[in-house]
């Protein structure tokens, strides 16, 4: 049975108007923008509650819209294994990868979105008026159910660069039907061109500075942290932190290690992606092959399974490898930003990156982090970057202000208010 979870949010890293503390023009602007909204409730829709960007965002932008005075509420889906089997086929087919839906999966969607469509109504039966923000595709539909008191808002937060033809034109009437669609990319617009220029928006994703996943450890600190789990502070690390997922490229990166080994013997490579998020069935397998392809070497440190956490949350055990690897790896093959990137780049890290639409978003080559096209070319970045200090310095001193100006939450946090009046 499919249902809608209400997520509680007791901590919240700091208010927006700490994250404003720099910029108190920008706060003043929030306070006004959420003064007008204030008598509308706004509804975010997810599909998982951990484990991936959306999450991540979410986790900051509801409380910080709270502390603002907003009535904002976090729903995630809930439904069996096999919805999550089709919608991220979805993910998968709107990202770009050939294949159809089978009418099967496509009247099972519709009908787990029709079941939580009523669930919705139901619930925004209690609000006067708002706004619902439905994240991703997996509840898409559901704007059959969002009564004419609340303005929808679709945010897609996938690569919709190249999205495979028949599963997008089967998605147009919903899509269609929302007040606005928001996107992160210029580049995701292209596919949407039966969409009124007036009801689509360029929202950039940006990161809570305060967060334990981003407030600031010392190196001290965060080489004590990696040591506890076998990983050696005083070799070179570069680590590669994604769900495992085919898109995300874990095998080209082991290639790229395996290359960049036979200079830097010593070199070390850790990648992260723990089970965590519910709409992403795929992980097991894509783990197992990447496990197979590591081989059993010992400087390949892999983690996937929350109990490999002794008595610290995944937040700062990515926190402290940002800060303790001399580089991070971005391998995605397709991504449509990557909050990763982002996280890394705050930390002052060079991000090798493949290059996506994501990546060259934030990345300028050669300015704040690398783009490379092959794990050929990673790799031989990998070991210039381990042999010149200063240009790492360099790179990562240029991505930590990109970040300062451009993806920082309090900016996301004015962009979505300013949506919030569609109508
Ligand atoms: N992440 C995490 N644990 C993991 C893997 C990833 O907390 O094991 C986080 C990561 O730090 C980032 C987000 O999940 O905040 C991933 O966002 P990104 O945009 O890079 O990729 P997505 O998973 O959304 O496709």
């Amino acid at each position: 049975m499919a249902n809608l979870k209400k997520i509680k949010l007791d901590s919240i890293s700091k208010s927006v108007k700490e994250h404003q503390k720099p910029d108190p023009e920008t706060y003043r602007g929030a306070l006004a923008l959420a003064k007008k909204i204030k008598r509308k409730t706004i509804i975010h829709i997810n599909s998982t509650q951990s484990g991936g960007g959306v999450a991540e965002i979410l986790r900051s932008q509801v409380p910080i819209e709270k502390s603002l005075g907003l009535k904002s509420h976090w729903l995630v889906i809930e439904a069996e294994r096999e919805f999550f089997v089709i919608t991220k086929k979805i993910h998968n087919l709107l990202q770009g990868k050939a294949g159809f839906l089978s009418s099967k999966e496509k009247e099972f969607y519709l009908s787990v979105n029709r079941e939580l469509g009523k669930k919705l109504a139901e619930f925004l039966k209690q609000f006067k008026n708002g706004v619902v923000v439905i994240h991703d595709p997996q509840s898409l539909p559901m704007i059959n159910a969002i009564p004419d008191n609340f303005s929808s808002l679709l945010r897609l937060h996938i690569d919709l660069s190249s999205p495979n033809p028949s599963t997008l034109e089967f998605l147009r009437p919903f899509i269609a039907n929302y007040d606005l669609v928001i996107v992160s990319n210029k580049d995701y617009l292209l596919p949407l061109p039966w969409i009124k220029k007036s009801k689509l928006k360029i929202i950039y994703p940006a990161i809570d500075s305060f967060s334990d996943k981003n407030k600031s450890i010392s190196p001290e600190a965060a080489k004590g942290i990696i040591a506890e789990y076998g990983i050696n502070p005083t070799k070179p690390i570069i680590a590669q932190v994604s769900r495992f997922d085919p898109w995300k490229g874990q095998s080209g990166v082991i290639q790229a290690y395996y290359l960049a080994k036979n200079k830097i013997p010593d070199l070390q490579l850790v990648q992260v992606g723990f089970f965590e998020a519910q709409d992403d069935p795929e992980a097991a397998s894509s783990f197992k092959r990447i496990r197979k392809h590591a081989k059993g070497d010992p400087d390949i440190h892999l983690f996937y399974n929350p109990k490999q956490l002794k008595n610290i949350s995944d937040d700062i055990l990515i926190n402290a490898l940002c800060v303790a690897s001399q580089i991070m790896i971005q391998g995605s093959i397709r991504e449509g930003f990557g909050l990763i990137t982002t996280e890394a780049m705050w930390k002052g890290k060079p991000v090798i990156a493949r290059v996506t639409s994501g990546s060259r978003l934030q990345i300028k080559n050669k300015k704040n982090g690398i783009l490379v096209a092959s794990p050929e070319e990673m790799a031989e970045w990998i070991v210039y970057l381990l042999k010149n200090e200063k240009t790492r310095e360099k790179l990562g001193r240029s991505a930590k202000k990109s970040v300062e100006r451009n993806f920082l939450i309090s900016r996301y946090i004015v962009d979505n208010l300013k949506q919030y009046l569609v109508k």
